[in-house]
């Protein structure tokens, strides 16, 4: 068989631990042997980003600009443990948080459905993509503990030295307070991020906020959104056939339950924080969620939502069989080709990432998995280690094409 060409390469940011493993075992099994595979390679293991001070992480996200289409292996994020055991030079940053920075991007994240595993609501049949805000709210706050009696007041100086005053309250013993903000321009970022993706996707988008209560500051979001929709996509999802809906935050959870998925659901920071994690959750496993970063602009970066699950690669390390599922780190990879697929006209490409995925699927709903789908699933199952299920993809992957 001839293997399908690529035009331009896709950024290739390569990871750590067992995702480091099977982002190589995926390669080697799935992609090379069927694909021209062109990508822009860049280490952001975490001994490379030491060794380059971190500057790796910041080439491949300037590349994902140019190039306009990036897949991403789980990487550590390090903290005091991983000071020690890297030796490293400093507690480098995460290096998601340093790409979503530089490409001012948004990230969905959504799961990968198959028929048996069930999720934890039955009402639902397709996939909810939970879009967050990724900036500002209590992730920027400034906060005090009050000890005493005293007024507690939001002052802001103008740089025309205009100044602006407003009682928090006042404070008869101790207590607690908190400032935070956010910038016009980052939640247009954001809906324009949301409503591009909509429109990618064929989906409604849903947005709440809990602007009944904060008048100002929630009710901004509400009419940046609106606003940027009426403009800028309203004509848009008319033609698609489909639907730009606002509702208040509580209002959007009953919704959600009750509904039977297909839709994306815009999220301020702290709501898709704590809703992306309930999401994922009923839905079944962290190892069949996907998650893609889109700019403003339209630059796609596609990984897993798990991370470099460090308990498997330590027995990796000592020479033990695992049985880690690779689905979510493949669709990343499948979720990237078809998007450049997509972008470049090739059709062959897309159908092969589409081919990819109904094979990985069918796999799973013929029995066959990972031992954490095998805890959830129902029906039979047949307990694989990682190299045999993606052998068992290909086995059928070579059927269907
Ligand atoms: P994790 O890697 O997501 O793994 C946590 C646990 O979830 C695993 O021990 C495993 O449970 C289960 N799990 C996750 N993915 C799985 C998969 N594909 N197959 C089977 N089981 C899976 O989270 P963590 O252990 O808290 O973090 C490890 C490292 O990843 C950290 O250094 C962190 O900084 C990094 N991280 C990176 C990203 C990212 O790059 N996007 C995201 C999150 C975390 P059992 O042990 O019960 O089998
Ligand atoms: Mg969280």
């Amino acid at each position: 068989m001839e293997k399908i060409q690529m035009n331009v390469p896709l950024v290739e940011m390569d990871g750590d631990e067992m995702t480091r493993v099977i982002w190589q075992q995926i390669k080697d099994i799935l992609l090379v042997p069927y694909i021209d595979l062109k990508t822009v390679y860049f280490d952001l293991g975490l001994k490379k980003r030491d060794e380059t001070e971190d500057r790796i992480t910041v080439e491949a996200a300037e590349a994902t600009k140019k190039y306009g289409v990036a897949v991403k292996c789980a990487t550590i994020t390090p903290n005091a443990q991983r000071v020690e055991e890297y030796n490293l030079k400093q507690m480098w940053k995460s290096p998601n948080g340093t790409i979503r920075a530089i490409l001012d991007g948004t990230v969905f994240r959504a799961p990968i459905i198959v028929k048996n595993v069930k999720p934890f609501v039955k009402t639902w049949e397709r996939p909810i993509t939970i879009a967050r805000h990724a900036y500002g709210d209590i992730y920027r706050n400034v906060e005090l503990k009050v000890e005493q009696k005293g007024k507690a007041e939001l002052v802001f100086t103008g740089e025309d030295g205009q100044v602006v005053k407003e009682v928090i309250h006042n404070f008869g013993g101790p207590g607690i307070l908190m400032g935070m903000h956010n910038l016009d321009g980052s939640v247009e970022s954001f809906a324009r991020a949301c409503f591009s993706y909509a429109l990618d996707q064929s989906q409604d988008l849903w947005f709440s906020t809990k602007d009944t209560i904060s008048k100002k500051y929630d009710h901004t979001f509400k009419d940046i959104f609106q606003e940027v929709y009426d403009r800028e996509y309203k004509d848009q999802f008319d033609a698609k056939g489909i639907e730009y809906f606002y509702t208040l935050i509580d209002d959007a959870v009953a919704r959600v339950i009750r509904s039977s998925g297909g839709f994306i659901w815009a999220c301020k920071n702290y709501d898709g924080d704590v809703m992306s994690d309930m999401v994922a959750t009923a839905f079944g496993s962290l190892a069949m969620m996907t998650s893609v970063l889109v700019s403003p602009q339209g630059h796609y970066e596609y990984e897993a939502a798990h991370g470099t699950v460090t308990r498997h690669y330590y027995q990796h390390l000592k020479g033990q069989e695992t049985s880690t599922n690779p689905v979510a780190t493949l669709f990343a990879w499948t979720g990237a080709l078809r998007k450049r697929g997509e972008l470049d006209k090739l059709k062959d490409l897309v159908r092969f990432a589409n081919t990819l995925e109904k094979a990985a699927t069918d796999t799973i709903e013929q029995g066959v998995m990972t031992k954490d789908l095998a805890l959830l699933a129902e029906g039979e199952k047949v307990v694989v280690n990682t190299r045999q299920f993606l052998e068992e993809i290909n086995a059928r992957l070579i059927k269907m094409i």
